[in-house]
C-alpha cells in the first residue's frame, strides 16, 4: 500500500506554498495521497485569528480539484488542544499496514522537540522534512542526532517500512506565509496567485482578515 502523507497546520489562511509543497512531495515520493489535517486548538502558537471551522473550509476549497488530496478534520472536531501524537495515533489504528509520512516543513521540524511527546512520532510515522527558504538542516543537538540515526535518502524505505525515518526533500521554494498573506489582506490588497482562487473566493465572501488589524485583534490588544 502507498504511504499517506499527513500535512498539518494553522492553515490560517491555506496558500500555494502548503499546496505546492504537498503536491511535490505526493509526486516525488510516490504518495497514495496526502491528508490535509487543519488544527483545533494548537499547543504551540497563538490562536489562530479566522476560526476553524473556517479554516477547514478554504482547506476543502483549496484541495477539491486535486485527486490524492483530501481533508480530515480530526482535530478540529476533537474538543481541547490538539495533539499530532493523538492524530497519528487515531490513524495508525486505522491504516495498522499503510506506511505514514507526516510532511513538515523545515521550521515546524526545528520546532519538533517542543511537541507533546515527541519522539514517539516516529514510532508512528516517517517524519518528511520539506526544504524552506533560510532554514538549515539541524546538525548538532537532539534533532541532529536523531537525523543521525533514522534519515535516508532512499524514497524506497519509506514504502518498505511503516515508520521510523527521517527524509529531508528539496522542494520549489515559495516564500509565502499565512501571517504575511493576513497582513496584506488586512491592508485591503488581493491575494490573488498567492492562494487558488477557490480560497480568495471564501476569503472575500467571508470577509476575514479584512476591514481590521487582524493581528491585533488576535492578540487581544485592539479596543475596537
Ligand atoms: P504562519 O505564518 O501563520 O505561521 P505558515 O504559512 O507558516 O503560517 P502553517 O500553517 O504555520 O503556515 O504551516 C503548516 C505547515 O506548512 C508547516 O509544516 C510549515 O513548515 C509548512 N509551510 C508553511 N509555509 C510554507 C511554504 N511557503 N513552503 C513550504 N512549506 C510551508
Ligand atoms: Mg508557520
Amino acid at each position: 500500500m502507498k504511504p499517506l502523507g499527513i500535512f498539518g497546520g494553522t492553515f490560517d489562511p491555506i496558500h500555494v506554498g502548503h499546496l505546492r509543497t504537498a503536491f511535490e512531495l505526493l509526486q516525488a515520493l510516490r504518495l497514495g495521497g496526502v491528508r490535509f489535517v487543519p488544527t483545533g486548538t494548537p499547543p504551540h502558537r497563538e490562536r489562530p485569528v479566522a476560526d476553524a471551522q473556517l479554516r477547514l473550509r478554504m482547506v476543502r476549497a483549496a484541495v477539491a480539484d486535486q485527486p490524492g488530496f483530501a481533508v480530515d478534520d480530526r482535530e478540529v472536531r476533537r474538543e481541547g488542544v490538539s495533539y499530532s501524537v493523538d492524530t497519528l495515533s487515531e490513524l495508525r489504528r486505522e491504516e495498522p499496514d499503510r506506511p505514514l509520512c507526516l510532511l513538515l516543513g523545515m521550521d515546524a521540524f526545528l520546532g519538533l522537540p517542543h511537541w507533546h511527546r515527541w519522539r514517539e512520532l516516529l514510532d508512528l510515522a516517517h517524519v518528511i522534512v520539506a526544504h524552506r527558504p533560510g532554514w538549515n538542516v539541524p546538525l548538532t543537538g537532539p534533532l541532529g542526532e536523531l537525523m543521525a540515526e533514522r534519515v535516508t535518502d532512499t524514497i524506497g524505505v519509506l514504502h518498505e517500512r511503516l515508520a521510523g525515518c527521517i527524509h529531508v526533500h528539496a522542494v520549489t521554494q515559495l516564500e509565502i506565509s499565512s501571517t504575511e498573506l493576513r497582513q496584506s489582506i488586512s491592508a485591503g490588497l488581493d491575494p490573488r496567485y498567492l492562494t487558488p482562487d477557490a480560497v480568495r473566493d471564501v476569503l472575500r465572501d467571508s470577509g476575514c482578515y479584512a476591514g481590521h488589524d487582524a493581528e491585533r485583534v488576535r492578540r487581544g490588544t485592539s479596543a475596537r
